[in-house]
């Protein structure tokens, strides 16, 4: 849906709120970044710098996507109507040639759909598709923690274990599109069985769900941890733990630990692999701050090549739950330019 001429008119209204110079061809220009990756669908409205100007968030209407991100572009048009492009973030795997979201496990809509054509058909603005993970990586590579390195790795630790490579300010995508499954490096030979098929993934370890599992499993032998008590009257999750962790818990402390060494001994092996300039961590466990982070960088320090782990910086993401908004909002920046360049 194309802007009416009566919105248009409110736009000029709002130019002055904002500070746009007047005249069509010199406002700054805006860019949209819609995160998918959550039970919430995130929006934002971001400077050509990538500073939010605008946040919006909403309960994900999966069967009724492309309407909704529709309805949220036509609301933030209303406060910027120079909007050059919009990123839309996915949860699964994107041909960027075809723009063609081939694999979705949580958004089997758009994997049936055509979501990158029916947008733009819908809002008249260029739009791109990305990973959620690659879009997190670049932006925290763009303005957050990756900022000023040239090359870096970032890995995500949430429900899944994701992770993207960015060499030479470009993201790695690999031979068909998979690079950087982080996840799915194998640290138990004899492990357990991973949703991907193999045994002893990062992942079967130090998931959301298996550190809960690990903790669970463990929990019996600790009924004095702050931790017990709340199993009495709920199911705790991984920011649970975190929480414990920070207000001292000595078995949350120990769990966080052992996850930090798990996660540890896989970046060794990135280190190894890469010599990288720069390491990025994010994902809910990070809530647990240095109580997590020492123990990834103590386990990495061991098991790496020394003068490969000096080089490599280890260090907390720092855009938090925006990641995946900023990043795919300065992918569809950066592409839109190299377009109009
Ligand atoms: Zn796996």
């Amino acid at each position: 849906m194309r802007a009416t001429p009566s919105a248009r008119s409110s736009y000029i209204v709002r130019e002055s709120h904002w500070g746009f110079m007047s005249g069509k061809n010199t406002e700054a220009p805006n860019f949209i970044g819609v995160d998918l990756s959550g039970a919430t669908l995130r929006a934002a409205l971001l400077t050509n710098d990538g500073a939010i100007i605008e946040r919006r968030e909403a309960p994900m209407e999966r069967d009724n996507l492309v309407e909704q991100i529709t309805r949220i572009v036509t609301d933030l048009r209303d406060i910027s109507p120079n909007i050059k492009s919009i990123g839309i973030g996915i949860p699964g795997l994107v041909n960027r040639q075809t723009d063609r979201v081939i694999v979705s496990t949580d958004l089997p809509t758009v994997v049936r759909g055509n979501i990158h054509s029916e947008i733009m058909e819908a809002t008249g603005i260029r739009a791109e598709l990305e990973n959620d993970a690659n879009a997190a990586a670049y932006g925290e590579y763009k303005v957050g923690a990756g900022h000023g390195s040239r090359h870096m790795f970032y890995v995500t630790l949430g429900a899944g274990i994701g992770g993207a490579i960015i060499i030479d300010g470009k993201l790695w995508l690999g031979a068909s599109g998979f690079a950087g499954e982080f996840g799915h490096i194998t640290i138990d030979a004899e492990g357990i069985q991973c949703s991907c098929g193999n045994m002893g993934c990062l992942e079967t370890v130090a998931s959301a769900a298996n550190i809960v599992r690990r903790t669970n499993e463990r929990l019996s032998r600790d009924a004095t941890s702050s931790l017990s008590k709340l199993s009495m009257s709920k199911d705790f999750t991984v920011a649970d733990i975190a929480r414990e962790a920070r207000n001292g818990d000595d078995f949350a402390l120990l769990m966080i630990e052992r996850t930090g060494k798990y996660i540890g001994a896989a970046v060794a092996s990135v280190i190894n692999l890469l010599n990288i300039e720069r390491i990025v961590i994010g994902g809910t466990i990070m809530q647990a701050g240095d109580l997590i982070l020492n123990p990834i960088i103590r386990e990495a320090g061991r098991r790496a090549f020394q003068p490969c782990f000096e080089a490599t910086q280890i260090v907390a993401a720092a855009l938090g739950a925006d990641a995946v908004s900023i990043g795919v909002a300065m992918l569809a920046r950066d592409a839109a330019q190299n377009v109009t360049a």
